[in-house]
């Protein structure tokens, strides 16, 4: 996120009034502090001041090293229980982990983020960036901060990822899921092995005139865009999914010769076109290939983050074979009597998985049949 600069310029008299206004409002720095070789940081204290300016001299250089045209112009930091430059600032940055503010040359991040160094790399992107990537459309930045944050904050980065993913999923169009069960032979009657397919559909809710292609227009990590909040998530799922593409495409260097060829076009941003061509994505139907390529970027590892977010996928499903009221458990024990496998409809990648189910749930179990 950054600050944008507000549009209105006060008349002359009023400037002054409105600069004590505002000044009479900015949250209070918090109390201990900690001088990095590259930041100051402020926290509530000074370890935790102390250990954030170690991960702010560890990552900046990685995060100019990846990126060309790149210098970070972040001289603070600050760490607070919920980010905030204004004492009663509206909505906008309450979800926030934290934000950049150009103006104050400093980031804000949640002392209790997801994750606080992921946090501080997406904020130092946005913080780096050099004046010839101004034509990279706004969200598209956060696109391209996240990707940064993940490669170099790769640990416990599939709940992010599948977080960004499948809210861009369930926007558009919903994300379809095939999930089958398998009982051993013995389990059933007649020594043959029994099997049930069910589909479900995973959706958002978001605007009904949400449209993929807005990833291109709307600026959704600014402060001044006010967005429901899952068309914002859609959209950094959007973003991040694109950007993930190009990257794997042809890099960041190959990113930023866009940006120069969008400047030597005098262009003001790089067209949608071009993003999308060099995430090898057909920018004709727009709303299918969006779809393609989220599915795609379903792997095990994101779909094992699903079931554990969702785990009434496998209880549905379990509850068609054995009864509304069975109980299922993931399990690796000698106890694990189903196996079951979670699939997004037209992909290969297939996540494996054994159950429990409990015994008095087995002894209920109405004749198992396939379902569509
Ligand atoms: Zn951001």
């Amino acid at each position: 996120m950054k600050q944008s600069t507000p549009p209105i310029t006060p008349a002359p008299l009023a400037t002054g009034l409105l600069a004590l206004a505002l000044s009479a409002c900015q949250a209070t720095p918090p109390a201990a502090f900690h001088e990095g070789d590259g930041a100051l940081v402020r926290a509530d204290d000074v370890l935790r001041a102390r250990e954030v300016a170690q991960l702010f001299d560890q990552l900046h250089p990685l995060v100019t090293e990846q990126l060309p045209d790149s210098n970070c112009r972040a001289r603070e930091v600050w760490i607070q229980s919920q980010p905030q430059l204004y004492l009663f600032s509206g909505a906008t940055y309450q979800e926030a982990d934290g934000f950049w503010s150009e103006n104050h040359g400093r980031i804000h991040l949640r002392n209790d983020a997801q994750s606080l160094a992921r946090t501080l790399a997406h904020e130092l992107v946005h913080s780096s960036l050099g004046p010839s990537w101004e034509v990279l459309p706004g969200t598209i930045e956060e696109g391209l901060c996240d990707v940064v944050s993940v490669l170099l904050c790769p640990d416990n980065s599939t709940g992010m990822r599948t977080g960004r993913l499948s809210a861009a999923a369930f926007a558009t169009g919903g994300l379809e899921l095939e999930i089958e069960l398998f009982l051993p032979a013995e389990a059933g009657a007649g020594k043959v092995q029994i099997g049930c397919m069910t589909r479900m559909r995973l959706q958002g809710e978001v605007s009904p005139d949400f449209d993929p292609q807005d990833v291109f227009t709307i600026p959704a990590g600014l402060s001044t865009t006010d967005l429901p909040v899952n068309d914002k998530k859609a959209l950094y799922g959007l973003s991040y999914l694109l950007v993930d593409r190009i990257v794997a495409r042809v890099g960041f260097e190959g990113l930023h010769d866009l940006c120069l060829e969008a400047a030597r076009q005098g262009l003001a941003e790089i067209p949608a076109p071009w993003l999308m061509e060099a995430g090898g994505m057909e920018s004709s139907g727009a709303g299918k290939t969006w779809r393609t390529a989220l599915r795609a970027a379903f792997g095990p590892e994101e779909l094992q983050t699903l079931v554990n977010l969702y785990p009434e996928l496998l209880e549905d499903s379990a509850g068609r074979v054995f009864g509304p009221r069975a109980a299922v458990y993931v399990t690796h024990t000698d106890r694990a009597t189903v196996a079951a496998s979670v699939r997004v409809t037209g992909t290969d990648s297939t996540l494996d998985l054994r159950l429990e189910v409990r015994q008095e749930a087995f002894a209920r179990a109405d004749s198992p049949r396939f379902q569509e």
